[in-house]
């Protein structure tokens, strides 16, 4: 069903009104985790004053050590329902488990599927019934095809909003956190009639490479880039060492614009 044999135009995911897939390059930003109300606000208005309409927070985060901060819960999903009802914009944050999945809905516009819940079979299945966009990312070692039927579980169930995310596979590489396979961006594009993104921030793992490898995921069709935005990130409580600060922000937004309007799509 994901296949573009079957389905020659693209899919356009509606987020509130914001298309994604459309021909014009979405974003998201926001901080790896949410920590407070404080916090989120923050970054929600440097969002909001650039005229964008999404922000993204995990209140469930799936960390490689159970001794590190785990996320807020269900109270960080109302602290980002309460962030989006103050500013109007839309909220993308990842869901773990299928029972949380049925109260999360109220408080969140996206579902997120984070990596390491590629194959969670189960999750997908559930998320495949429910009437809000998901925000599907690529496994930490999973192939294309892998994806793709990831991706294939959740609309088999009926919901066709779907949002892919290439976000880095593993390989010998050290010097970036992962290595970010530009090239299934126009691969899936091909393959499929879904909207496809970059996480640019997890990918590399560097905050010197988000700008390069953003502009790169535009410039082979991307519809879209994630990326990670912390008020004061050396004391954040996740992925501290490469989120952008607002300063960097303000910067970043400025220089993928420019880079926009003075660049087309291959
Ligand atoms: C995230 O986006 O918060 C995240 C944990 O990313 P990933 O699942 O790609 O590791
Ligand atoms: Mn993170």
């Amino acid at each position: 069903l994901v296949s573009r044999k079957r389905k020659a135009e693209d899919t356009i995911v509606d987020i509130n009104g914001h298309k994604i897939g459309d021909g014009t390059p979405s974003f998201i930003y926001g901080p790896c985790a949410v920590e407070s109300y404080e916090q989120v606000l923050a970054v929600a208005l440097s969002i909001k004053a650039k005229g964008l309409t999404m922000i993204r927070g995990g209140a469930y985060k799936p960390r490689t050590s159970p001794y590190d901060f785990q996320g807020l819960g269900l109270e960080g999903l109302k602290i980002l329902k309460r962030v989006a009802d103050e500013t109007g914009l839309s909220v993308v944050t990842e869901i773990i488990t299928p029972s949380h999945l049925e109260e999360a809905l109220e408080y969140i516009d996206v579902v997120q599927i984070g990596a390491r819940n590629m194959q969670n079979f189960e999750l997908l299945k559930e998320a495949g019934m429910i009437n809000k966009p998901v925000l599907l990312k690529r496994g930490l070692a999973a192939t294309i095809d892998e994806f793709i039927h990831a991706a294939e579980y959740i609309l088999s169930k009926g919901n066709s909003q779907i949002i892919l995310c290439e976000r880095g596979i593993r390989t010998y590489e050290r010097a970036t956190r992962n290595t970010l396979d530009i090239s299934a961006v126009p691969i899936l594009k091909q393959e499929t009639h879904l909207p496809v993104f970059v996480d640019v921030t997890h990918s590399t793992g560097r905050k010197d490479l988000l700008l390069p490898t953003a502009k790169a995921a535009i410039a082979v069709g991307a519809d879209g880039v994630m990326a990670e935005v912390h008020p004061d990130p050396a004391v954040a409580l996740s992925d501290s060492a490469q989120q952008m600060d607002l300063q960097q922000f303000d910067e970043f937004y400025d220089a993928i614009n420019q880079f926009m309007n003075t660049h087309t799509t291959i």
